[in-house]
């Protein structure tokens, strides 16, 4: 296991006072560094700067940033949320740690796929079978990974297989944040 202690800090950000939104951060004794390549070839709009050594990553409208001694996340609704978040984090740090064996390090700099090139590639009909209003507004969850491209029905059709391809392409499959066995030390 690459961490086993950390101290988790929640705060809601100083130039926001009275927000209701909150921002965690775990403060690590181990240096993660070496798992951030390997985070970087797994996870669906990671951007990696190897010269800053810094990984960061949007999920579920959150922002996430994995540092050497620090893993960070904001924008989150209240503090029991930003605290199963980070743990959940943790939780993704170690088992990408443990499965390296079997994933190739990616050490580039992706650009994150714009809502635009995503919805060029939608069906673009605004059917509303996703749940969403537009394709538009399906092409935003989508690059903020709130929704997967499963949900879109016209695209498993075969006349969209191509457009399905590319999404599948643009958008990297990313493994799900589980749950964890608490290893948390003095957080
Ligand atoms: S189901 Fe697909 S085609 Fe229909 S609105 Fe949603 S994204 Fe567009």
């Amino acid at each position: 296991m690459l961490i086993e202690k950390y101290d988790l800090e929640v705060f809601t950000p100083p130039c926001e006072p009275g927000a209701e939104r909150f921002s965690a951060i775990a403060r690590l004794v181990t240096d993660i560094s070496p798992v951030l390549p390997y985070l970087n070839a797994t996870l669906r709009g990671a951007v990696y700067t190897q010269s800053a050594n810094v990984l960061t990553w949007k999920k579920g409208g959150h922002n996430l940033a994995f540092h050497a001694y620090e893993i960070a996340t904001s924008n989150v609704e209240d503090r029991e949320a930003a605290i199963k978040e980070l743990d959940g984090l943790i939780d993704l740090v170690n088992r990408t740690w443990e499965r390296r064996a079997e994933i190739t390090p990616d050490h580039t700099t992706r650009q994150r796929p714009t809502a635009m090139a995503v919805y060029k590639l939608l069906p673009g009909t605004n059917c509303r079978q996703c749940g969403q209003p537009s394709c538009w507004n399906f092409a935003l969850k989508l690059v903020a990974s709130q929704v997967a491209l499963a949900a879109c029905p016209p695209l498993g059709e075969p006349a969209y297989a191509e457009r399905l391809a590319a999404l599948e392409a643009l958008l990297v499959p990313m493994p799900a944040i589980g749950s964890r066995e608490k290893a948390r030390g003095n957080g």
